[in-house]
């Protein structure tokens, strides 16, 4: 299929989601994650359609599915943004993941977990989390465009995960306890900045969705012992003495 032929057939795809016939937020962002083959000015139109749809829906709280485990292409490497010229796709795409979230009460989302494989990341580190060991210290929302990371010690620490796509479950995983991070943010700037604790281990899970890598495969040792779901985990004696020992 031609570039042209696939995005006629891309268009025709928002046509029939418009008509109503299958309105539902995860076919408009199916729609928008193969964006990537569209010129710049179809992204942006298509980009406004979506958002023009997706505003009309608010009020029937249309049904959303993020991809889940088992979905090959949360396995896949992400693509890096070309700066400067894709940032307006950077937002874009922001705009998307920020409007797949709303209201879901996340502490993260790759845009991977959307279907955009570009390296793209946001999340909003909180004081308190009824599944997750937190520090006490809430980070407000941040933007990571192609970032990366790396430890600044040996050091690390077994805790709990959970994720969007693979819903109600937890996970003990290994992360490094502190790391610096390096990212483009919205405004283009590069920036670098240290994380310790839950907000390190943020940054080391979304920065594994860009790399085709979910928390269960790096639980430790593989034993599916330390993996199970969420109700399940929470009224176990190790995650109970995990919590009494914060
Ligand atoms: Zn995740």
């Amino acid at each position: 299929m031609t570039g042209g032929t696939r995005a006629l057939a891309y268009v025709c795809m928002y046509l029939m989601c418009s008509t109503g016939m299958c309105a539902t937020l995860s076919g408009l962002l199916e729609v928008a994650s193969l964006r990537r083959y569209l010129p710049g000015s179809s992204i942006r139109s298509l980009s406004a359609k979506v958002e023009e749809i997706m505003q009309k829906s608010d009020k029937k709280q249309p049904s959303f599915q993020f991809l889940r485990l088992g979905d090959p292409k949360l396995y896949e490497v992400s693509q890096p943004f070309m700066l400067p010229s894709e940032m307006p796709l950077a937002h874009q795409t922001l705009q998307l993941m920020k409007q797949a979230t709303q209201g879901m009460g996340n502490v993260g989302l790759a845009a991977p977990q959307i279907g955009i494989l570009k390296r793209i990341v946001m999340f909003e580190v909180p004081a308190k989390h009824p599944r997750y060991k937190t520090d006490g210290v809430a980070i407000p929302m941040q933007v990571l465009i192609n970032p990366s990371y790396k430890p600044l010690s040996d050091e690390q620490n077994l805790e709990w995960e959970g994720c969007l796509s693979v819903p109600g479950m937890l996970g003990q995983v290994l992360r490094y306890t502190d790391v610096e991070y390096q990212y483009t943010d919205l405004e283009g700037n590069i920036c670098v900045r240290k994380a310790s604790g839950f907000h390190a281990r943020v940054v080391q899970h979304e920065l594994d969705h860009l790399d085709g890598v979910l928390f269960p495969l790096r639980i430790k040792e593989r034993d599916m012992r330390s993996f199970g779901f969420t109700e399940a985990v929470m009224a176990s004696s190790a995650f109970l003495q995990s919590r009494q020992e914060s």
